[in-house]
């Protein structure tokens, strides 16, 4: 160890207990000043060896990172509120990068972006500290997404299916039911076997007491890491959230597990960046964010990864969330992630207001290597509708004036009318693997066109209390006596909440 005067000594120690690590150890032989701090920013001098995003130490016991280096003073970014740094404190490097702690011991904790509690509960018991910069694993590493996550949502699992090992992005404008994806998705998780890590950037801190809440009381809380640095955060928590979620995600990837991060949301942490960049004074790119905005979030997803059988086959799945300005696509930060992304679910503010929940846009969203990962059975159901829905939209559209006599024509506006009240779902009301399949069978075979609309939403909510009694089953290949008892089930569940179909029900999809 450095030796160290008692001062330095005194100071460490305030932050080993802040930072609850005890292995940090002072550079002893060099101690710095700071020049100036503003807006979580600290120019210091007089620390010539300290590295590129070494974890730096002041007086007070507050925390810090150096962000950039130049000849004769270093920026650190200040992890904490830095309220009692000022012009001619006193600063050391540590030698080390910044750390959190990993392990179950977070399973069920509410923690800050170094591993801090924020739930008032016990201090986090670790199992092991690590980097929250961590390598992605190689191709070599890497093994083809070939297994479905499940998020419980029809229209997610039926149409834009999801694989372990996945980035899904969800984007969309303000209020359209980004979150609310996302939470239902951990949600469904309660009876799998994947880990689940919610990490919250510039927040309102009221919207992450809501999320941590229901999931809490629909029960998946066990499951769950809630990594969370909220709009009041200084910005380099906020910084350093996202890196840090991945990283405790990753114990349970790496050691055989399945994880998924949720990431709400990437345009505020692009926000942030830009932000400490200005402040640090690199050039401003493009909308004013600095040019490694891509670099810093494509080295985040890639860390998102189905391992191969040899490191234990484990995988990470990572559903980000972006925010666009009225609808706008292809504004920066929104691209980019859709580029780095393996597809999109994208929401729309005017299916929102038409009070299509979840308001997702079918034609814009796509899901590039979850189909593979898709079950057979539920592949077998869902290969139809897609094409149907997306000529009913276009007939819908046509048609929306005049009178329409042509029965043909007729007849599949009413099926496109029943496919979007059966996609349509409310929160917390995940459907089983197999109920999803048994109400797509029933959909193709017509047992819905005979349904007013309104009973549609009955037979699912009476499927989805099934589906959370009773979740284990789950389809993988659909043969035909199996297809008909899964119709039938449904067939006889509209009988009880609607009109009864006739008789002989009508064969295959209408015309
Ligand atoms: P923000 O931009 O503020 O983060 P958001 O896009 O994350 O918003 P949410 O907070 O998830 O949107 O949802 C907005 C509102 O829509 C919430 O009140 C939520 O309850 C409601 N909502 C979302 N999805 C559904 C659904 N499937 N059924 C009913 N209500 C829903
Ligand atoms: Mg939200």
């Amino acid at each position: 160890m450095t030796k160290v005067d008692s001062e330095t000594g005194a100071w460490l120690e305030r932050s080993r207990a802040a930072l609850a690590r005890t292995d940090l150890v002072p550079r002893g032989e060099a101690v710095g000043r700071v020049v100036s701090v503003a807006d979580g920013i600290a120019r210091v001098s007089g620390l010539p060896d300290v590295r590129l995003d070494e974890l730096l130490v002041f007086e007070d016991g507050c925390s810090g990172f150096a962000r950039t280096l130049d000849a004769d003073e270093i920026s650190a970014v200040l992890l904490d509120d830095g309220l009692t740094v000022e012009a001619g404190s006193r600063v050391t490097g540590t030698n080390e990068v910044m750390r959190v702690p990993v392990g179950p011991g977070l399973l069920g904790r509410v923690v800050d972006p170094l591993g801090r509690p924020l739930d008032e509960g016990p201090p986090i018991v670790a199992e092991a500290y690590q980097p929250i910069e961590r390598a992605a694993p190689s191709i070599i590493d890497r093994d083809l997404v070939a297994s479905p996550l499940d998020t419980g949502l029809l229209v997610v699992d039926a149409l834009f299916a999801l694989g372990r090992g996945q980035r899904e992005l969800i984007v969309g404008d303000r209020a359209t039911g980004k979150t609310s994806i996302a939470v239902d998705a951990i949600v469904n998780q309660k009876h799998s076997d994947v880990i689940c890590v919610y990490v919250a950037v510039g927040q309102r801190a009221t919207a992450v007491e809501r999320v941590i809440e229901s999931v809490r009381q629909h029960g998946a809380m066990e499951r769950c890491i809630f990594v969370v640095a909220s709009a009041a955060a200084s910005p380099g928590l906020q910084w350093v959230a996202p890196f840090a979620g991945f990283t405790i995600a990753e114990y349970f990837r790496d050691r055989g597990g399945h994880a998924l991060i949720v990431i709400d949301d990437l345009t505020k942490h692009a926000a942030t960046h830009r932000e400490l960049a200005l402040l640090t004074r690199e050039p401003p790119g493009r909308e004013a964010y600095p040019g490694d905005v891509f670099y810093v979030h494509a080295r985040l997803l890639e860390r998102a990864a189905k391992l191969s059988a040899k490191l234990g086959g484990g995988s990470l799945t990572a559903l980000p969330v972006a925010e666009t300005d009225a609808g706008n696509l292809s504004a920066y930060i929104p691209t980019n992630l859709i580029s780095i992304t393996d597809g999109q679910i994208v929401l729309d503010t005017r299916l929102f207001a038409a009070n299509q929940r979840p308001a997702i846009d079918v034609g814009l969203s796509v899901s590039r290597v979850g189909g593979k990962a898709q079950r057979p059975a539920l592949r077998d159901v869902a290969g139809r509708i897609r094409l149907d829905y997306a000529q009913f939209l276009e007939l819908e559209m046509f048609t929306r004036f005049g009178g329409i006599s042509d029965t043909r024509v007729k007849a599949q506006i009413a099926h496109g009318e029943r496919i979007r009240a059966l996609l349509s779902q409310p929160r917390f009301s995940g459907l089983g693997p197999d109920q999803q399949v048994a109400l797509l069978a029933a959909l193709g075979d017509g047992v819905f066109d005979v349904l007013p609309i309104g009973a549609i939403a009955n037979v699912r909510a009476r499927l989805a209390e099934q589906a959370a009694t009773d979740p284990a089953k789950s389809i993988e290949t659909l043969d035909e006596s199996t297809r008909a008892r899964l119709v039938e089930t449904i067939r006889r569940l509209a009988v009880d909440v609607g009109k009864p179909p006739p008789e002989t029900p009508p064969q295959g999809t209408p015309p």
